[in-house]
């Protein structure tokens, strides 16, 4: 029998940001498998702006364990499938321990699978090997087709999506630039991760900025924040260009009853009129059955190739999920944000040094 510490949610959140009184932590005992299921211990947590629309939004119901992606690994096994020690992708939420197989439902397109850790560390599987990496492809790829010496912006560009859009765009050929807060992001996006150019949106005059780093205009933007980033970028698109809109970042804590999906629209319209622009929705489960081994086939061999590189924000035990949870949303996060739960066995002493002085560049 194992102590289960987790976070619940304490209630509906209010307006804004998250806020220590959303959540609550508490211990329970961790359940016992039953017949074709296993236990597992969360290693790594993944946080994703999503978690907060779904808290936001009374899809997660107060004292409810929170949701979250995982990386884990089975303790006890009286599955044929999942065996002790394996590790494997899976959806514990925001606890320690979790179970698997049989009649445990995880959520919806987020099936789990096991993990190899002698192809990318585990952690990728939260990251540039799972759902962010697919988002990235699925939007890049399959609905913006790139073209070889076209231009793509990406908002966001230093975290989890944004990182792989931008460098899946540069292998394909493109010129790519990315639009990201602090300097220090703008710097690590041209000079670790390959972009061609990065401008920061807290710079003065982001217009002026834009004009330098895309003398030809814009063919493909990749949309994270909407917002101001948005209305700056308006002007560049070229005829025919193309948008994945996979998120608005900067509209999750408004409250003003607006959809922000018909306020971001409405400000396009025109623009998207006028130059015959092809603008595509992003959901990324709807790209699973379709495109995930094709995804997982290239770039694993990419990242294996070490010619995609990723940047991991990696905050360390479960009590500080709400803090890395909040500062992730503000912008204060540095790469795809993840909170490491348990140790990693499967890293050498050596990566593990690297990591706990602070340094999760991987690739
Ligand atoms: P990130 O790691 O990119 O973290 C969020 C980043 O957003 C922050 O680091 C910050 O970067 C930026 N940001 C926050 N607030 C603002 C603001 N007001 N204006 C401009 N930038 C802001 O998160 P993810 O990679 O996990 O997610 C990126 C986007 O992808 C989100 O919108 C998310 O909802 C979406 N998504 C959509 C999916 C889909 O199926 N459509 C699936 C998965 C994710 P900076 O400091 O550089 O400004």
């Amino acid at each position: 029998m194992y102590d289960n510490p987790h976070w619940q949610l304490a209630r509906t959140p209010p307006e804004g940001w998250p806020t220590d009184g959303d959540f609550r932590y508490e211990i329970e005992a961790a359940p016992d498998p039953g017949p074709n299921q296993a236990l597992t211990r969360t290693l790594y947590l993944s946080l994703d702006p999503y978690q907060w629309g779904r808290r936001r939004g009374g899809i997660e119901v107060p004292g409810e364990v929170c949701h979250g992606r995982t990386v884990s690994q089975v303790t006890a096994s009286r599955s044929t499938v999942y065996r002790e020690g394996d590790y494997i992708f899976n959806t514990n939420g925001w606890q320690t321990y979790g179970l698997v197989g049989e009649g445990v439902s995880h959520f919806n397109y987020m099936h789990p699978r096991q993990l190899d850790a002698t192809l990318a560390p585990i952690s990728t599987a939260l990251g540039v090997l799972g759902m962010l990496g697919l988002t990235a492809y699925a939007g890049l790829v399959a609905q913006c087709k790139p073209q070889a010496g076209e231009t793509v912006v990406v908002s966001a560009a230093s975290g989890g999506v944004g990182q792989v859009v931008g460098q899946i765009a540069s292998l394909l050929g493109c010129r790519v630039v990315g639009i990201a807060g602090a300097q220090h992001k703008c710097n690590f996006v041209r000079t670790e991760l390959g972009f061609d150019s990065c401008v920061s949106h807290r710079a003065p005059n982001l217009r002026a900025a834009l004009t330098a780093a895309c003398p030809d205009g814009v063919d493909i933007y990749f949309e994270n924040v909407g917002g101001a980033v948005f209305e700056a970028v308006l002007p560049y698109f070229n005829h025919g260009a193309r948008i994945s809109l996979c998120g608005m970042i900067s509209q999750y804590g408004n409250t003003d009853g607006k959809d922000a999906g018909e306020v971001w629209q409405a400000m396009g319209a025109a623009t998207f009129a006028r130059q015959q622009m092809n603008v595509h929705r992003l959901f990324v489960g709807n790209y699973v059955d379709s495109h995930q081994a094709e995804f997982l086939e290239r770039m694993g061999a990419w990242v294996g190739a070490g010619r995609i590189r990723y940047r991991e924000d990696l905050s360390s035990g479960l009590e500080q999920a709400p803090a890395a949870f909040a500062a992730m949303l503000e912008g204060r996060n540095f790469g795809k944000t993840l909170v490491g739960v348990g140790d990693d066995p499967s890293l050498d002493s050596a990566t593990t040094l690297r990591r706990q002085s602070g340094n999760t560049l991987g690739g």
